[in-house]
Formats: C-alpha cells, sequence, structure tokens
C-alpha cells in the first residue's frame, strides 16, 4: 500500500505519481492507483519538489522579535547566547516543533539545523514529518584548552542524535565558524567527519571583521584557512560567505563544497555584502538556499527568500537576466548541489514534493516557476508530502495549534516574551 497522486500535472503534462517505502516508485501520463492505495486528487494542481532549506537554526522560532535590529556579534554575545545557556530539551523540541509546522506550511520538505540539543530536533523532526541533517553547534571560544570538552561533547551529541532519530533525521557536524573555535577543534571535526562519512555545516565569511580578523590572525582569508585544516570537501556546506573573494571561490569549487546563501538573514543584520552567487556559479560551485534562524531572519518561508535571492542577484549583477526563477527554484529546491541532495520530482527520488493550485490567482497567468517565485509566496503551498506521507492536505497542518501553544509557554518560560 502507498500513496498515488491523481490528475495532477508535471512540467505541464498530466501525469500520476506513486510512491512506495518513501519514494517515488511510479511517475507519468499512464500511472494509476494500486490496490490500498491512499490516493490524492491533484485535479488543476501542479506537482513541484518540496523546498530545501540549506542553513537554519529551527528552535530558535522561540526568539521571534526578540533583541531585533542589532549587529550580529552583539545579538550574539549580549542577548541569545545568555538565554541559550538556560535551554533545555523540551524548549528546543517546541522550539523546532513549531518550525516544523511553519515549514510545512510553506513547502520545505528537508532542512539543515544547527542547535544546542541537537538529539531534541531530531526528536522533533521525527515527529513533524519532515526530514533534517541535525547537528549540536561546537563552540570552544577559539580556546585550544576548552577545545578537548568541546569534541567529547560534540561526540556524545551524535550518539543522541542516532537514539532520537530514525529515517528522518540525519546527524552531522556543525563546527559554529572559524572565530569562535580553535584550530584544534577544527582539524578534529575535519577528521572525525571523515572518518564517519558525515556532513559538516559552517558558518563562513558572514562580516568583513570575520575575515580581517582571520587575516590577522592567520595570515590567509577564511577558505582559505579552512582548507588548510582540512574542512572543505564536497561534505562541507559552508553558510553565508557573503565576503568571499574570487580565489576563495575557486578553491571551493575545486574542493566540491557548497555554499549556501541566506540572502535575507544577510540584509536584515547588515553584513554589508551580498554573497557572490554569478561568480560561483562561472567558476562551477555548488549552490544552496537558506534562511537561517528564525531569530534572524525571522521568517522560514524559503519560497519568499528564492525571490529575494533573485533580486539581490539581479541588482548586484546590473543584469535582470543575472539568475532567473527557474534558476532561483533549482537551488531552493537543492538540485544545485548534490550534497543538498534535491533530485525534483523523478522516479527514484524520496517521495517530498508539494502540489499548488494551478487556478491559485498568483499562479494563474504566465509561467509556474515565475509565479511561484516571483508572485507568491509559501502560503500558495496546498500539500506537503514528505516520505510518502502527506503532512498537509488544503492548507491544514494536523495538531498545530497544539504546537503553537506549547511553543509560547517555553517561550515564556524562557522569559522570551513580552
Ligand atoms: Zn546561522
Amino acid at each position: 500500500m502507498g500513496l498515488a497522486v491523481v490528475n495532477a500535472t508535471l512540467d505541464g503534462v498530466a501525469v500520476g505519481l506513486r510512491c512506495e517505502g518513501g519514494e517515488i516508485v511510479a511517475v507519468g501520463p499512464q500511472v494509476e492507483p494500486e490496490p490500498g492505495d491512499q490516493v490524492i486528487d491533484g485535479s488543476r494542481k501542479a506537482l513541484v519538489p518540496g523546498l530545501v532549506n540549506g542553513h537554519t537554526h529551527a528552535a530558535m522560532t522561540l526568539f521571534r522579535g526578540f533583541a531585533d535590529d542589532l549587529p550580529l556579534m552583539e545579538w550574539l554575545t549580549d542577548h541569545i547566547w545568555p538565554v541559550e545557556k538556560r535551554m533545555d530539551d523540551e524548549d528546543v523540541y517546541w522550539g523546532t516543533r513549531l518550525a516544523c509546522i511553519e515549514m510545512i506550511r510553506t513547502g520545505t520538505t528537508c532542512f539543515w539545523d544547527m542547535y544546542w540539543h541537537a538529539h531534541a530536533t531530531a526528536r522533533a523532526v521525527e515527529d513533524a514529518g519532515v526530514r533534517a541533517v541535525t547537528a549540536a553547534p561546537l563552540i570552544d571560544d577559539s580556546d585550544p584548552t576548552k577545545s578537548e570538552r568541546a569534541c567529547a561533547d560534540a561526540e556524545r551529541s551524535l550518539d543522541k542524535i542516532a537514539e532520537a532519530g530514525g529515517e528522518l533525521a540525519r546527524p552531522g557536524f556543525a563546527p559554529h565558524a572559524i572565530y569562535s573555535l580553535s584550530e584544534r577543534s577544527l582539524r578534529w571535526v575535519a577528521e572525525r567527519a571523515g572518518e564517519l562519512a558525515l556532513p559538516v555545516q559552517i558558518h563562513l565569511s558572514e562580516t568583513e571583521d570575520e575575515v580581517k580578523a582571520c587575516e590577522d590572525e592567520h595570515g590567509e582569508r577564511p577558505a582559505f584557512y579552512l582548507d588548510r585544516v582540512g574542512m572543505l570537501g564536497p561534505y562541507t556546506v559552508l553558510a553565508h560567505g557573503c565576503w568571499l573573494d574570487h580565489a576563495e571561490l575557486e578553491l571551493i569549487a575545486e574542493r566540491g563544497a557548497t555554499v549556501v546563501t541566506n540572502p535575507v538573514a544577510n540584509l536584515k543584520l547588515a553584513v554589508g555584502r551580498v554573497f557572490p552567487y554569478c561568480d560561483a556559479r562561472d567558476v562551477g560551485i555548488e549552490v544552496g538556499l537558506g534562511t537561517d534562524g528564525p531569530g534572524s531572519n525571522n521568517s522560514l518561508d524559503l519560497l519568499s527568500d528564492a525571490k529575494t535571492f533573485a533580486l539581490l542577484q539581479k541588482n548586484e549583477a546590473r543584469d535582470p537576466a543575472a539568475v532567473t526563477a527557474t534558476e532561483s527554484l533549482a537551488i531552493a529546491t537543492g538540485r544545485r548541489s548534490g550534497l543538498l541532495g534535491g533530485r525534483g520530482v523523478v522516479l527514484g527520488a524520496p517521495a517530498d514534493f508539494l502540489l499548488v493550485g494551478v487556478d491559485d490567482p498568483e499562479l494563474s497567468l504566465g509561467t509556474l516557476d515565475a509565479g511561484l517565485v516571483y508572485a507568491a509566496s509559501g502560503s500558495i503551498i496546498d500539500t506537503t508530502v514528505v516520505a510518502g506521507r502527506v503532512l498537509m492536505r488544503g492548507g491544514v497542518v494536523e495538531g498545530a495549534d497544539e504546537v503553537v501553544a506549547r511553543a509560547r509557554e517555553r517561550a515564556a518560560g524562557l522569559g522570551l516574551m513580552r
């Protein structure tokens, strides 16, 4: 018994689709449901691949509206980190559950997460039904004497994620940034990630200060430093990359790492430079799109951010053709990075897909891709399916009210609600 979608369109062609075991096992004009299938009527609906949010801190939904409008380091050190020290598993669980409701509503089927108590993130992801790569941040304040303990904590976190996770939550490493970690810890992560074949996510070149500090301390720019400690490879996600220069882009392309750009968070924190996407594309870098945390975006609506991404890059290039809607959507669905792994709605791919109404006003004229990226936002999504399970139908996610109430309780308990 599986899930079948009938009468939908895919790339303008009327198709049927069947999923079994979490995978798309048939898709095409002749595909019909089999006996016992759960059947979704896709009449007047289009199939769209699920969105892949390449960088976020999901549980930070609890921080929405708290300490907004501050510079990055002041925001982190004076406001966020002190509260995070008080957070427990249940805070992270309900903050993540709230994020998952929002992501399901706005079409995100997979996200890459970096947050404390990552095993609670994994449990939330399994209960919500979406996919995620979950990782606890590793920070040792660039103090080698704290490195051993930080690495031991990271190792323990991996075990706890493995216990809490199932088919949907995958573990990874999340060294926070080159400015918050000693070289010893960075080297340890690179080595362990290689041994365990796990992905790594790290913030890189978000601000100009980070670049200057790296040059002062290590005599080289951030991507070269990261390469020297062994962390630049095809298993690495580099979040931000705003201040990367051309030589760094060439190195990243050569090593096969993925850059995940977070245009809205970068704009809100006013980092002063846009990720040089067109240059990165020209040298062959794999790219994804992220929202960054809901404490610093503050939205998890990746489709809206796909529009911002396209507009920013067009303006930066002074060329309206620099990034098309189709390209922006390919990036937002993880199809421009092997590591992010978006494969689209094709035979053998994970059964992670969306249905949108082709008669919705925003999608009723013009091409679907342009409608999705330029005219609509995430609220246009009608149906969200992950691993062949229907998580939203007709815009309704079951159990959302309870999750909102519980998240409010946790935020109040942390003193984050006015
Ligand atoms: Zn981040």
